[in-house]
């Protein structure tokens, strides 16, 4: 693989991680290379009947990269970029992602590649359902707990639940989080990423003893994370200055309303053209000038061309992957204070695992419970990793896999090996 191809490519930019944190922990060299490796992997093809009569084979993966700490989780994208080794990444990213919540799962992704928006809904339900049986000899609860992720929902998590208890012939909620509550889902868990960012937003400006209110913030991505985030902090008195999706991007230096942009957004299927705003474009959003900027999107959005002219002062990355590791030199050179994926937008899985566990228990709790505990974890493990990279006076990144790959390492060389 060329240079240039391992700077952007996901799964050689994650082995590059970890080797880094590797050498800087002194991990076991056995350990290392077992890290090195996804435990497992599948392709699944997927023939499907379209609409019109005619079948469409598309390709899935479900990649399991370690499960040391407990059973693999993570959840499953559906879009037209997915490939092997991006899922591999995303996989290996929920491990460590686990591990810095201090919660008892190991890392899991899959995918699908496909053009969802190109599907009607009868064509994303036999997709899903064949998927789930192609992929039903690696998932379970005790084994591998899918949940949502780009372009999947409560709905896609109703149907693999439905497919894989139907083939068990009894109901399994367990077998994946993020479902709706009326079969098994818990309460807050569509907010929890963003709900989770904006905890971790509010306990870094605490930390640079700066205040929430007026501070401008721009978000790219209005999704499920991206316009949670963009209304909590709104909410919190923050002004929201820009917003992202797909098709472009909104800008208002007095502040947006994001409650109001979402309506706007179900009225008309996008957020451009809102009113009291200039329309702008995603470059343009990225480089705008706000004191705390939140990609909320997809991997590699930062990169070495846009971060030399980034201006906000705090990146929280809520999206998994957004920065690639030659931006993030530049942005650490100009003293650009980064909170990465795996700390920021660890809500969703802590959230996920409280489904699980209110699943197990058949007990089920109040969303304030919910707010409340993820709040607990997220302060612990935001203050954990902010005391590592304090005292080992390294960035938030390289502290928050510091301490990941250490959990992982510790109980990998305590189960021992096996024979
Ligand atoms: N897809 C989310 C993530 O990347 C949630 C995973 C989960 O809940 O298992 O963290």
């Amino acid at each position: 693989m060329t240079e240039e191809k391992k700077n952007t490519n996901a799964w050689q930019v994650a082995l590059q991680q970890l080797d880094e944190i590797a050498k800087r922990i002194n991990l076991e060299p056995w350990i290392h290379k077992k890290l090195r490796r996804p435990k497992r992997e599948l392709t699944v093809s997927i023939p499907i009947k379209m609409d019109d009569g005619s079948v469409e084979v598309f390709t899935g993966y479900r990649v399991q990269h370690n499960i040391t700490l407990g059973p693999a989780k993570g959840g499953i994208r559906y879009s037209p970029d997915v490939t092997l080794d991006e899922i591999r990444a995303l996989a290996m990213l929920m491990t460590w992602k686990c591990a810095v919540a201090g919660i008892p799962y190991g890392g899991a992704k899959g995918g699908v590649i496909c053009d969802p928006e190109k599907l009607s809904l009868g064509e994303l339900e036999r997709l899903t359902r064949r998927y789930t049986s192609e992929i039903i000899i690696m998932i379970g609860p005790e084994k591998d707990i899918p949940a949502p992720d780009i372009n999947t929902n409560s709905q896609i998590m109703a149907w693999i639940m439905d497919t894989y208890s139907i083939n068990k012939g009894y109901s399994v909620p367990g077998v994946v989080t993020g479902k709706p509550v009326v079969i098994g889902g818990s309460e807050g868990r569509q907010e929890a990423t963003g709900r989770g960012v904006t905890f971790i937003t509010l306990n870094t400006l605490k930390y640079l003893n700066q205040g929430i209110e007026d501070r401008k913030v721009v978000i790219q991505g209005f999704g499920k994370v991206g316009s949670v985030t963009a209304k909590l902090l709104h909410l919190e008195g923050a002004k929201i200055i820009g917003i992202g999706e797909i098709y472009g991007a909104i800008y208002n230096p007095k502040g947006l309303n994001p409650l109001e942009v979402d309506k706007y957004r179900r009225e008309t299927g996008s957020i451009l053209g809102y009113k009291d705003s200039e329309d702008i474009t995603n470059k343009e959003l990225l480089e705008l000038n706000c004191d705390i900027l939140i990609p909320a999107a997809t991997e590699g959005q930062i990169t070495e061309k846009n971060a030399p002219n980034i201006k906000a002062r705090v990146l929280i990355e809520a999206a998994n992957g957004p920065t690639t590791p030659s931006a993030d030199k530049i942005l650490e050179s100009k003293g650009i204070f980064v909170v990465p994926d795996i700390l920021t937008n660890a809500g969703g899985v802590i959230v996920s695992y409280f489904e699980w566990v209110q699943g197990i228990q058949g007990y089920f709790w109040s969303e304030r419970e919910v707010n409340l505990k993820l709040r607990d974890i997220m302060d612990r493990a935001f203050h954990h990793v902010l005391e590592l990279s304090l005292k080992e006076k390294v960035s938030m990144r390289t502290a928050a896999l510091m301490l990941a790959v250490s959990r992982v390492a510790e109980a990998t060389k305590i189960r021992g090996l096996y024979p």
